[in-house]
């Protein structure tokens, strides 16, 4: 008898698991259900180029829905799984029905963490259509404030200044993007966005706000009032763990305990995505990370688990973002207090900045720099033994600290900076 593969949530993760199932020679049946009514496609553009005009959201799709009929993918759009039977290996429809599976991958990602109250007025950031309504809502704005100064958030002030509008953008935290970046890199962060004109007011909170016909009315704890024309909310992702923790799955710092392979506490059942909590071999730790180079990595590694060639995961989690032109890559383990070490400066061009730990890379940020990515991935995941003089001279290429385990990378320097030119 053939198995079937049931995924939840046909996101990123979801619909790369598919992929990689079918590009793994995967014999089973597999079905993919997902409850929004698009098929998988990237949210990195929802913030950049989609919300700019620049793309429009048949370039978003992983693949064409048609592509998994014809794969003989069973994609299930705008139906929700409600609840796992594990006993009877069963998942079971808000509508009712009931689906057998042998294997169930969970890829059920996050939703937008919301202020609470009345907020209908104001935007959140996290699916397709969020992204279209506010790219309509900003075609007649000027002001916009956004609460949050995580990297959605700063990804979407850069887009809407650079589309003409006055941003301010209010964290309450004394520094950019918490829990991401070191106080330092944030700190060149907060330098790009305040050089590039966005107003960025740090250690200050949204006590209130009022939303009127025309826009709303934001109060802050330093005591003043914001009148804007569109109001975003940008305070981060609550992980959909409902499923997970209903059915009795190990549950850790947010996120569904995994090992290596992406197996949860029942081993018939994986989590990929931003749901996971997954043990990392590199780290010697469980990481939760919200990126999706590590969502694509945990798809393949599970899909070709199931297919019968068992692979951990081992990709360095990266996060890329691109803010004012500027490609910025925060890989591995970058701590709120880490001393970095910089090859170039942030403010003029290309820069790494490095982070070592009793001598070994432990992460690194780039900024335009990114053809060096697969060298930093391999010195942090070899633990190659490094200086900080070598690190920071730009004369010794990253290839030769690898041992030249990595080629040198000739590919022209990634663009210039220029970060007020135009899409
Ligand atoms: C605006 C924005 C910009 C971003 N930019 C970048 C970037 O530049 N670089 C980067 O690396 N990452 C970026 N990210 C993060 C990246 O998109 C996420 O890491 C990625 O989406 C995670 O994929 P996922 O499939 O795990 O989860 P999700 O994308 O959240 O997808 C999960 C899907 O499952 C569905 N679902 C949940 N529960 C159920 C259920 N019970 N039944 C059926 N369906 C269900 C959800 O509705 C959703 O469609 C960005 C995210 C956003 C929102």
């Amino acid at each position: 008898m053939t198995e079937t593969t049931i995924i939840v949530g046909a996101g990123p993760a979801g619909g790369r698991c598919a992929e990689e199932l079918l590009d793994a020679g995967y014999q089973g049946r597999i079905i993919l259900i997902g409850d929004e009514p698009y098929e998988p496609y990237e949210r990195r553009p929802l913030s950049k180029a989609l919300l700019a005009g620049a793309v429009e959201p048949a370039r978003l799709m992983l693949r064409q829905a048609e592509a998994y009929r014809i794969e003989g993918v069973d994609l299930r759009l705008r139906e929700f799984v409600s609840r796992i039977d594990r006993a009877n290996r069963q998942v079971l429809l808000r509508g009712g029905e009931k689906l057998d599976y042998d294997r169930l991958v969970l890829a059920t990602g996050g939703r937008a963490r919301r202020l609470g109250g009345k907020d209908q007025h104001v935007h959140y950031l996290r699916t397709l259509d969020d992204s279209l309504k506010l790219r309509r809502n900003l075609e007649d704005a000027e002001i916009v404030g956004i609460v949050g100064g995580g990297l959605v958030g700063l990804e979407t002030a850069a887009t809407i200044t650079r589309l003409g509008c006055a941003v301010t953008v209010v964290e309450g935290s004394p520094t950019l993007i918490p829990g991401v970046a070191s106080e330092e890199l944030a700190g060149h962060i907060l330098d790009l966005h305040r050089r590039c004109g966005v107003e960025v007011l740090l250690n200050c909170r949204a006590t209130d706000f009022l939303a009127k016909e025309d826009g709303a009315q934001l109060r802050l704890s330093d005591g003043q009032t914001l009148l804007l024309d569109v109001m975003i909310v940008a305070l981060g992702v609550q992980p959909n763990l409902e499923l997970a923790v209903s059915a009795g799955l190990a549950v850790e710092g947010g996120g569904v305990v995994t090992d290596e392979f992406g197996r949860t506490s029942d081993p018939n059942i994986f989590a990929i995505g931003d749901i996971t909590m997954q043990w990392h071999p590199v780290f010697q730790t469980r990481l939760r990370v919200e990126n999706q180079a590590s969502a694509y990595a945990q798809a393949r590694s599970v899909a070709t688990t199931l297919a019968g060639q068992p692979s951990p995961c081992i990709e360095i989690p990266t996060f890329e973002t691109n803010q004012f032109g500027i490609s910025i890559e925060i890989t591995g383990l970058v701590p709120p207090n880490a001393r970095m070490i910089w090859r170039g400066h942030p403010a003029v061009g290309p820069a790494i900045g490095f982070v070592l730990h009793q001598g070994r890379l432990i992460g690194a940020a780039s900024f335009n720099s990114g053809r060096e990515m697969r060298a930093l991935h391999y010195l942090i995941a070899e633990g190659i033994p490094l200086n900080r003089d070598a690190l920071a001279n730009p004369h010794i290429s990253l290839s030769a600290l690898t041992g030249g385990a990595v080629a040198l990378n000739d590919a022209p320097i990634d663009q210039p900076f220029d970060p007020l030119a135009p899409f």
